[in-house]
């Protein structure tokens, strides 16, 4: 039996390394998905009906499927359910629940050991108290932390900073270090309640955390808590010498850390910059607004007409497109361009939207085709030679105070350089900013033209209107 469970390890340990790869493309992530929840499915059930200690089966059979019946039928509501806009507050409820379970096996552990060591002063093993530590430590901080990201995102919890959170949090984190430290030499059943004071004092590390950070900066503190999530998972992998723990565990940390690199480079900021600093309040405020000069309107005849005699249009999704649920009459709009001979492409800015991927996925929707998704960077050389850039419900990704004003929020983002196009139209429903709270000049430019609306009925007149062109 053990030998069949091994390879039920096995299989599960290589769908996961199979189906991260595979979700590095939009194409195929649907598949890697089901890969990786299949092998998931095998490593889990084979634990469920094989696993044995000493002879004996896992038994409470009651327990283990009422709780998982219980968690897929409420996890499947809550997927089907959310809005593609609400997809980060979900990811962050999802992995605060892995957290906590990752703290509560430690717990569980502990207690074990705890209650062997008051019954017959049973050995301790170092190496499984660091393991069931960590586990504790790290899930808190995960579970806590990412409760508060799902309250801010949803807008029920407000950024709170204060004077001396770092030194207060260092202080947390230099007393979870100590107790664990001590009891690690010197593990008693008298002295083991500290081992709860660790578990209460991380997940006060996990609130106070997270509840500075706001903005722009939530979905890396999202990424960095799932790469925790991981982390803590390895732990309880470690701890019952399960590979494919240790694997799920190992694959989720490195993916959320590369994750978490990789916005932070897109945003040009620092992790410790978005960790200590407080962008989300700067975001917020009204730094970089300033008097603006006049903007000009578009009808939507003139957009037709400009729109359907340029040779190369690129559109700009962004987070308006997502609200409006606009994609599948921009694919429309695409596609009748294409008819009258016109080059479309989509310029995706890595954050536009709310949440990594975000612009990808809504394309992917509609079926726009991958080869017409163009990066950043890729974008940013074409513009140039581009007629026409229709921006759908875009603002911050295309703010040139990005660039050009050192007191902007948002300064040092890279952007679509939308300006070196010839002409540019915007449609978004008002002057209104965007998620950073700021103006944006790009509107205010000679040759921008605003075309107001929600982007789906502007992008439904717009399709009437080029069809009569
Ligand atoms: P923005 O949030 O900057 O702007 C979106 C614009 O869409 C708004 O100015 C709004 O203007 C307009 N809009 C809203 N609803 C509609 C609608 N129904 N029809 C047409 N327009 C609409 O979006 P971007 O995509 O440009 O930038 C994303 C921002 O979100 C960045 O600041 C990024 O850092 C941040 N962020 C990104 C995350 C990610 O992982 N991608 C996660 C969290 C934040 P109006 O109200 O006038 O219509």
């Amino acid at each position: 039996m053990s030998h069949i469970l091994t390879l039920c390890y096995l299989i599960g340990s290589i769908t996961f390394i199979i189906g991260l790869k595979m979700l590095s493309h939009p194409a195929k992530a649907r598949k890697g998905n089901l890969v990786a929840a299949v092998g998931m499915a095998i490593a889990i059930f084979g634990t469920i009906f094989l696993y044995e200690e000493d002879g004996n089966k896992l038994g409470n059979y009651i327990w283990i499927f009422s709780g998982l019946i219980i968690g897929t039928v409420v996890g499947t509501l809550i997927a089907k359910k959310v809005k593609m806009t609400a997809m980060p507050q979900m990811v962050s409820l999802f992995n605060g629940m892995g957290g906590a379970c990752a703290a509560l096996i430690s717990v569980i552990e502990f207690q074990h050991i705890a209650h062997n060591l008051s019954n017959d002063g049973g050995i301790i093993h170092q190496g499984i108290l660091v393991s069931i530590f960590l586990g504790a430590i790290i899930g808190s901080i995960s579970f806590a932390g990412s409760m508060i990201a799902w309250g801010k995102l949803n807008g029920n919890i407000k950024d709170f900073a204060y004077g001396g959170q770092q030194v207060t949090n260092v202080g947390l984190m230099l007393v979870i270090l100590g107790i664990a430290a001590y009891l690690l030499f010197s593990l008693s059943p008298e002295n083991a309640y500290w081992f709860y004071i660790i578990f209460g004092v991380s997940l006060l590390y996990g609130v106070l955390f997270v509840m500075p950070i706001g903005g722009a900066d939530m979905p890396v503190v999202i990424s960095l808590l799932n790469s925790f999530t991981g982390v803590a998972a390895a732990c309880g992998g470690f701890l019952y010498d399960n590979k494919v723990m240790l694997t799920g565990g190992i694959l989720v940390g490195a993916a959320g850390t590369l994750l978490t690199i990789l916005m932070c480079n897109a945003m040009n900021r620092s992790l410790k910059n978005v960790l200590l600093g407080s962008f989300g309040g700067g975001t917020k405020s009204n730094a970089g607004n300033k008097e603006q000069g006049s903007y000009k309107e578009i009808s939507l005849n003139d957009a037709a007409t400009v729109l359907a005699y340029s040779s190369k249009v690129m559109i700009v999704p962004g987070y308006g497109l997502a609200v409006a649920q606009a994609q599948h009459t921009c694919h429309e709009l695409e596609k009748l361009l294409e008819e009258k001979g016109v080059e479309v492409k989509y310029a995706i800015h890595p954050v536009a939207g709310r949440m990594p991927g975000h612009m990808n996925v809504l394309l992917a929707e509609a079926d726009v085709s991958y080869d017409k998704l163009l990066e950043m960077e890729e974008a940013n050389d074409e513009f140039k030679n581009t007629d026409v850039v229709l921006i759908l419900g875009a603002n911050d990704v295309v703010n040139p105070a990005a660039k050009n004003d050192p007191s902007s929020p948002i300064y040092g983002m890279p952007i679509l350089e939308v300006e070196q196009a010839k002409n540019v139209i915007v449609n978004k429903r008002s002057m209104k900013p965007g998620y950073a709270g700021i103006e944006n000049d790009l509107f205010f430019q000679p040759k921008t033209s605003m075309l107001f609306g929600d982007a789906k009925a502007a992008l439904q007149k717009l399709v009437a209107e080029i069809k009569n062109v």
